[in-house]
């Protein structure tokens, strides 16, 4: 039997739904959230990313700025617009578009976001917070995985998930918030051995690589979740995930389609970070 598709598209509209509902609700108060997206140089990528976030906010009222830097924008100046935006009270959510041109450093520009305004997830405070399972900000695309998830009706507690990734953007994170649901969490890499036979253990397989195609129908338990992260550009231009979806597709009992699984959820993610940030800062949660 064919595997349910998790429709990333439906579900990511109906949190814009909710959120676009309550973003009304704080209107009437005259409370407004804000994301500013910064964006150093011209990386085509990095463009269409920076255009779909302002296009976002545009959609569910939020107060949008788009500041766009040169390439040769020194460090001193980048951090000195974050400490602008830190004390900013009409910006709610910081978000320094990656990556950056190669003379600048990516670590002390992310250390310099205030904590409160973090919606990447990606300050170590934030990091920390997600690890001891205090209340953070967390990185939009793993917490995106969950909802994926949970809004599908599938619950992580008691279940064997195996993450194939540990970068700092997915695959770590993605494994805590499993573990924070109660799932038993195995983390693969580039030197796990027979990566195959561990992936079949899997009741929920979570796939962050960067390799197209690479899950074959052999990785997979049947009935298993197959969450895809992967977004990876072929030869004739067309997007493929890391799970080879046509192999695959009559031996997983769940999967999500690459594109319209993970990556819809991630901007979506976003925007629900940036009215958190909002209501805190409006002393509501
Ligand atoms: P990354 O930083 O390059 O990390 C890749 C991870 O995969 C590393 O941990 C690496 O292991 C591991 N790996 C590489 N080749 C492997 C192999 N053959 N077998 C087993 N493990 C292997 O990538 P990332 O930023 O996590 O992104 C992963 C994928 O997700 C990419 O396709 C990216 O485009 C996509 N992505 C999608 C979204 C979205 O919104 N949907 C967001 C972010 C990323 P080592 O640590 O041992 O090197």
């Amino acid at each position: 039997m064919s595997a349910q598709f998790i429709d990333g598209k439906a579900i990511s509209a109906s949190i814009r739904q909710e959120i676009r509902e309550e973003t009304a609700r704080l209107a009437e108060r005259g409370i407004r959230p804000g994301l500013v997206v910064i964006l150093v140089g011209d990386d085509a990528a990095s463009q269409v990313y920076v255009r779909n976030k302002a296009k976002a906010c545009e959609e569910l009222g939020y107060h949008s700025e788009v500041v766009r830097l040169p390439a040769e924008t020194s460090q001193h100046e980048l951090l000195g617009l974050i400490e602008r935006y830190n004390a900013d009270p009409a910006i709610h959510g910081i978000l320094v578009q990656l990556p950056l041109p190669k003379h600048l450093e990516e670590k002390p520009v992310i250390d310099a976001i205030a904590v409160e305004k973090d919606v990447d997830g990606f300050h170590p405070v934030s990091v920390g917070n997600l690890m001891i399972g205090d209340d953070a900000l967390l990185p939009c695309t793993p917490s995106g995985v969950i909802e994926l998830l949970k809004r599908s009706g599938i619950s992580p507690a008691g279940k064997h998930a195996v993450v194939i990734g540990r970068s700092n953007i997915v695959g770590k994170p993605v494994s805590m918030l499993l573990l924070r649901e109660n799932a038993t969490v195995t983390i693969c890499h580039s030197r796990t051995p027979d990566l195959p036979a561990v992936a079949r253990q899997a009741d929920i397989l979570v796939v962050a690589v960067g390799v197209a195609k690479l899950v074959k129908k052999d990785w997979v338990k049947p009935g298993a979740v197959v969450i895809d992260v992967g977004m990876n550009r072929l030869e004739n231009g067309k997007l493929a995930g890391d799970v080879d979806f046509d192999d695959v597709v009559e031996t997983a009992g769940w999967i999500t389609p690459v594109p319209g699984g993970v990556g819809p959820m991630t901007i979506t993610m976003l925007m629900a970070n940036t009215l958190k940030s909002c209501k805190r800062a409006n002393g509501m949660g």
